[in-house]
This record gives structure tokens, C-alpha cells and sequence, in this order.
């Protein structure tokens, strides 16, 4: 396989994953992308991974073709609704969705149902993915950025695959009545969606240290019984993979003590939501997680993070998580796994380097060089460019 010998032995969180037990799909050189930049720093963020994308696309002979549309704050401003039809017609048309972020204070006062975030939920249920992939790798070279000790995050690397369209975020009936001074929402799954599910997280396990861990709360809620249950009898068509089950709560605890131990952790939507959060101190920073939600009609792929308004337009946001962003939709969409590995490895290779945005900079740590946005973006995209011609030179002998 290209660039083997270059990103030999690095694990960054995630591989490709085969759905329902269809055969690996073959590489897809033409993908057509569309960019939805969105608020804040999303622009910024995205032009980074752009520039990523355009560069494996040169350098590896593949058809990329971005088209933008609007969302979020920018689409209210310009079209009046978070979600304009157009964008939703040409998302449902293209292979994959690169979303920067969505949100800014000016739309505060706004109902729920009218901002900027309506359009990235209403995007989400309308694309249908099902299941959210969150890696959270400590990068060697960010130890000592994660509040948790370095021998702790040293060597984690935990891919989260969260439930999405399900449990208590879509659960009915749900309802806060004022008058009797009492709320409900309804924790609900069907079996069909633990498996789905559940099949993802064995599929991607397959590739990785092939450990399951499914994190319930069995001991209180029948909806974690027939969780469990379900993710125990779909573990009997992957004999190769190790599953074990946590209950929630010590799962937190064990994150935080043991993250080394887990390798794939699959869980319903509001555990997985938690956790996800929880597991981000491993990576030091917000600005460096990227996601994938994979299953639906088109994968949507975004950075964690939000837009950021506190830093918009300075130069100041960290590109990483973004360009980590682009990686996974060239191994979940195109099925691109040595560039996406490539991109991996560019970004190891700046943060080894020393080159940091304000976010990852800590003190006056010797060897570190603060960079902007477009900096880091153009170190990543640097590297990446040597990486490649390297690997096609070790290629051709
Ligand atoms: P946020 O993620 O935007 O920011 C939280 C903190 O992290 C801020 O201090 C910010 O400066 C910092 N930060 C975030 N991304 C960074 C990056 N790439 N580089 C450096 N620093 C970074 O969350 P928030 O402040 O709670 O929300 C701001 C807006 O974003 C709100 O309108 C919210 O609704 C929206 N939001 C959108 C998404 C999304 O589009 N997926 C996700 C979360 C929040």
C-alpha cells in the first residue's frame, strides 16, 4: 500500500469501516465535496482543510470537486433560514458534506427552531447518519497539554462511536408542562438500532486493537438491558473482537484513570455525547477533534468544535481539528486510507516540530513557535506534500 512505510505504526483513532456487512469498497478518486464554511472560525478552518483535500487530490491524480452553499447564521443573514433548501438539495446530491461551524451571539435572542444550530440538527436528521465517530488520540507531542498526567493519555487512542438519531435527544413523548411544574423525555431504542449501530463499532474495531467496550446503565434501565443484550448477541458474528460492557458512570471514572484500555467504545446517543466530551482532555485541546457521522444517504464530517466567536477573523483558531476533519472523509468516503494516514502524519509532524496555534501553546516551552491559522494549515499542507513525494519515491524503487 502507498506511504505504508512512512505511517508505519500510527494509530491516529479511526480506519474505514464496511457497513452491514458489505464487501471493502474500492477507492473513490472523484468525490464530489460540498463545503459548508458555516459561522465564526468555521471559514477559516475549512479553507485549511481545503487546501489539505486539493493537495491529495494534485498529488495523487483524483477528481475532488467543491461546491459551497450556505448554513447557520450566514444562510439566515443572506437567505433568511439556517437551512436553505438549496444547501440541503446539494447536499443530498453530493458524496460528502465538509462542515466548518454554525452559531454566534448576534442570534442569541432567536427561538430555538430559527437559529443557526436548527440548520446543523435539521442537516443532520435529513443526511440520516446514524453513527458518530469521535476519535481521541494523545498526540506524543501534546502530552503535556492534557490536564491529566502524561503517563496517564500517554499511548490512548479511543475512537468513540456515538448513537445519533436515537434515545432521549428523539425519544416521544417528551414535553415540560409549566402549568404542573413537571418535564419529561422518553429514553427509547429499538433493537434494528443497537445493531446498526453496534456493527459499526465491530467493523472499525476489526481494524484497530479489536476491542469493543459498550457502555450502558444495565443495572438501572431496561432500554441499557436490551442495549446489552443486543451488542452481546451482534459480538457473536465477530469472534475476533473482545467486547466487554461498562456502565456509564464507571466508565467516566475509568477514562480518566485507565485511557490506555479502551480501544473502541460504542454507546447510545447521550452517554456517547458525555463521554466524547470527557475523553477530549486526552487530546489537550478542543481545536484538534475531528468527527465523522457515517451511515446515513452522505457522511457528514466536521471539527468538534463550535464557531468560536470569541476568536473569529484573528488568526487564532487551531486548523487541526479541521484538517484531521479531511482525513476522515477520505478514508470513510473516498476509502483513501494511506492519504488519509499521510494527513495524519503531516499533522504529527508539525506538532513534533514544534509549531503550535495559541490554543496548544503553554508557557514559554522551548522548541514551540506560535503560529496562525493559515500557518499551521500551510505547515500541515507542507509536510503532507513531502510525505507523498516521499512515499512515491520509495514507490517507484
Ligand atoms: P466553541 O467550541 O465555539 O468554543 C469553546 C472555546 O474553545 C472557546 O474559548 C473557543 O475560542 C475555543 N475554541 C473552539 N474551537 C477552537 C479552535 N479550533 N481553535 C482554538 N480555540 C478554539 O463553543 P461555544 O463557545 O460553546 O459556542 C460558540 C458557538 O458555537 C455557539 O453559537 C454554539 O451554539 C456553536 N456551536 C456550534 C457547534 C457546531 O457547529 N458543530 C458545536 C458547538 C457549538
Amino acid at each position: 500500500m502507498r506511504m505504508k512505510r512512512i505511517t508505519e505504526g500510527f494509530s491516529p483513532g479511526e480506519q474505514s469501516v464496511r457497513i452491514n456487512g458489505s464487501h471493502q469498497m474500492s477507492a473513490n478518486k472523484q468525490l464530489k465535496i460540498l463545503v459548508l464554511a458555516g459561522d465564526g472560525i468555521g471559514p477559516e478552518v475549512t479553507q485549511q482543510a481545503i487546501n489539505v483535500l486539493r493537495s491529495v487530490a494534485e498529488l495523487g491524480g483524483y477528481d475532488f470537486q467543491f461546491t459551497e452553499a450556505l448554513i447557520g447564521g450566514v444562510a439566515i443573514k443572506q437567505q433568511g433560514s439556517p437551512l436553505p433548501t438549496a444547501t440541503l438539495d446539494a447536499a443530498l446530491e453530493s458524496d460528502a458534506v465538509l462542515l466548518g461551524a454554525v452559531g454566534g451571539n448576534e442570534f442569541n435572542q432567536l427561538s430555538p427552531d430559527k437559529r443557526p444550530e436548527a440548520g446543523l440538527l435539521g442537516l443532520r436528521q435529513a443526511l440520516g447518519g446514524f453513527a458518530n465517530l469521535r476519535p481521541s488520540f494523545a498526540w506524543p507531542a501534546l502530552a503535556t497539554n492534557s490536564p491529566l498526567k502524561p503517563e496517564v493519555v500517554e499511548g490512548a487512542d479511543i475512537l468513540f462511536v456515538r448513537e445519533l438519531l436515537g434515545g432521549l435527544y428523539f425519544g416521544e413523548p417528551r414535553q415540560w408542562d409549566r402549568e404542573k411544574n413537571s418535564a419529561w423525555n422518553t429514553l427509547r431504542y429499538t433493537r434494528d438500532e443497537v445493531v446498526r449501530v453496534a456493527r459499526v463499532a465491530f467493523e472499525l474495531a476489526a481494524k484497530r486493537r479489536k476491542k469493543v467496550t459498550s457502555v450502558d446503565k444495565a443495572n438501572v434501565l431496561e432500554v441499557s438491558q436490551l442495549w446489552r443484550a443486543t451488542v452481546t448477541e451482534v459480538a457473536h458474528d465477530y469472534p475476533g473482537i473482545t467486547l466487554d460492557h461498562q456502565y456509564v458512570d464507571a466508565c467516566a471514572m475509568h477514562l480518566m484513570n485507565t485511557p490506555r484500555n479502551f480501544d473502541v467504545i460504542v454507546t447510545e446517543n447521550l452517554f456517547g455525547d458525555i463521554l466524547s466530551d470527557e475523553a477530549a482532555v486526552i487530546t489537550g485541546s478542543l481545536g484538534m477533534l475531528p468527527s465523522a457521522t457515517i451511515g446515513g444517504a452522505v457522511n457528514l464530517y466536521e471539527p468538534v468544535h463550535g464557531s468560536a466567536p470569541d476568536i473569529a477573523g484573528k488568526g487564532l483558531a487551531n486548523p487541526l481539528g479541521a484538517i484531521l476533519t479531511a482525513a476522515m472523509l477520505l478514508r470513510h468516503s473516498g476509502n483513501l486510507e494511506a492519504d488519509a494516514e499521510a494527513i495524519e502524519a503531516a499533522v504529527r509532524h508539525v506538532l513534533e516540530q514544534g509549531y503550535r496555534t495559541a490554543d496548544l501553546a503553554r508557557g514559554n516551552t522551548p522548541g514551540v513557535q506560535v503560529v496562525s491559522t493559515q500557518e499551521m494549515g500551510k505547515q500541515v499542507n507542507e509536510a503532507l506534500n513531502r510525505i507523498i513525494d516521499r512515499s512515491q519515491a520509495l514507490h517507484a524503487v
